[in-house]
C-alpha cells in the first residue's frame, strides 16, 4: 500500500469551488463533492487544514468599482465571505463524519474560534480538519496569501491549491487546443513569467518557506488523494 507522502496539507479552496459553474452563492452538490474529496485525505490518517475564499460571494475589489462601498469595507466584507463558506464546509464535513474546527483571523466568536496558531495544531494533531476562515485578517490581499502564511505558521508540508484545470499550462487550454499541462515548475519561473496560479505574494512566502505547491483541479474524483499519495495529476511549483 502507498504510503502518503506528506503528513500535514493545506487546501487552499476558492469560492469558485463552492458554487455552481459561472454562478455564485453556495451550491450543496459542490460543498458534498468538496467534503467527499477531503475525506478522502483525511481517511489517510493524514492532518488537513483548509483554507477557503470567498469570491463567491464578496470581492472587495470588485464591488469597491460599483460604489458607494469603501473599498476598505468591501475587502472586510470579502473576508466575513470566507467565514459563511468556512461554516458550509464545516457543517458538509462532518455530516460525514469528519471532525472539524473553523478558526477565524477575524474575530466572529459566537461561530467559531479565533485563529490560535498552537491550538490550530493541535486540533489536527486530533484528527481534526481545522478551516481556516477570515483570510489574513488584513484588507487589500487574498486568501491565497493566507494559505500560504497559513500554510508556513502550521507546518503545513504542501500547499494544494484547487483551480479549475488540472495544472498549469502553456496556454489557456480553454481557448487552445494545443496548450499543454506543466509537470512541474520553479518558484521563480512563476513569479518571472507572472504566471497567474496563485497571487505572487503567495507565491514568494511559499518559496521563503521552502513549502511545495500543487495546482490540482478537485473535481478529478480521488485525484487529491492522489497527489497526497505521490500519484496524482496536477503541476508542483518547487524550489
Ligand atoms: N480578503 C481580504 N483579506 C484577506 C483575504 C481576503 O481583504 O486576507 C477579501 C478580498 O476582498 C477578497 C475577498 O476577501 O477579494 C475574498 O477572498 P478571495 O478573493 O481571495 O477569494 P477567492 O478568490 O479565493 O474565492
Amino acid at each position: 500500500m502507498n504510503e502518503p507522502r506528506f503528513k500535514r496539507v493545506l487546501l487552499k479552496v476558492s469560492g469558485e469551488g463552492l458554487c455552481s459553474p459561472g454562478k455564485s452563492g453556495i451550491d450543496g452538490r459542490q460543498l458534498k463533492s468538496l467534503a467527499d474529496e477531503l475525506k478522502l485525505v483525511v481517511d489517510l490518517g493524514v492532518q488537513v487544514c483548509v483554507v477557503v475564499g470567498g469570491g463567491n460571494i464578496v470581492r472587495g475589489s470588485a464591488i469597491a468599482k460599483e460604489g458607494p462601498i469603501e473599498e476598505t469595507t468591501g475587502h472586510y466584507m470579502g473576508m466575513l465571505a470566507t467565514v459563511i463558506n468556512a461554516l458550509a464546509v464545516q457543517d458538509t464535513l462532518e455530516s460525514l463524519g469528519v471532525q472539524t474546527r473553523v478558526q477565524s483571523a477575524l474575530p466572529v466568536q459566537n461561530v467559531c474560534e479565533n485563529f490560535i496558531r498552537r491550538r490550530a495544531m493541535r486540533h489536527m494533531e486530533k484528527g481534526r480538519v481545522v478551516i481556516f476562515a477570515g483570510g489574513t485578517g488584513n484588507p487589500f490581499v487574498t486568501t491565497d496569501t493566507g494559505a500560504a502564511l497559513r500554510a508556513a505558521e502550521v507546518r503545513a508540508e504542501v500547499l494544494l491549491k484547487a483551480t479549475k484545470v488540472d495544472g498549469v499550462y502553456s496556454s489557456d487550454p480553454a481557448t487552445d487546443p494545443t496548450a499543454t499541462r506543466i509537470e512541474s515548475l520553479t518558484y521563480n519561473e512563476v513569479i518571472d513569467k507572472r504566471l497567474a496560479v496563485m497571487d505572487l505574494a503567495a507565491v514568494d512566502l511559499c518559496q521563503r518557506s521552502k513549502i511545495p505547491i500543487v495546482v490540482l483541479d478537485l473535481r478529478r474524483t480521488g485525484n487529491m488523494r492522489d497527489v497526497v499519495l505521490g500519484k496524482g495529476v496536477g503541476t508542483l511549483i518547487h524550489g
